[in-house]
């Protein structure tokens, strides 16, 4: 069946990604226009719009995000320098893609305020 959503069609190979993690819960893929050296969207396979759309019920799975985020990271040697994970939400978070995804931005150093 052909989803609407990018993220849920890259999640079902018809969108080809470059895998950098997959399990049960989540999959993770580089970012297709990279924001920094490192640039690695993680993803839950379970379609939410975003982090505003998650319910009590997606605790559990909204940790394993995280935890794959700090694996990936690690995994990647930015843990040394460190990185920053991002989430984007609703118009002024600047969220294009309505399925919920952490950015994992690493590899210089950050500056704060973001635009
Ligand atoms: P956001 O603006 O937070 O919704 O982030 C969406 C991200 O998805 C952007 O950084 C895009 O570069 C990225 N993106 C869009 N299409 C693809 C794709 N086909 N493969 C990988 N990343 C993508
Ligand atoms: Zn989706």
């Amino acid at each position: 069946m052909t989803s609407q959503c990018l993220f849920c069609r890259i999640i079902a190979g018809e969108i080809p990604s470059t895998t950098i993690y997959s399990d049960d819960h989540v999959y993770a893929f580089r970012d297709i226009n990279p924001a920094a050296p490192a640039h690695i969207l993680v993803i839950p396979r379970k379609h939410l719009s975003s982090i505003d759309d998650a319910q009590n019920e997606d605790e559990a799975l909204l940790g394993k995000l995280m935890l794959s985020a700090r694996a990936i990271a690690r995994s990647e040697g930015l843990s040394e320098h460190g990185f920053r994970l991002v989430i984007n939400t609703g118009d002024d978070g600047g969220q294009t893609v309505h399925h919920l995804h952490v950015h994992i931005l690493g590899g210089r150093s950050m500056t704060w305020p973001p635009g």
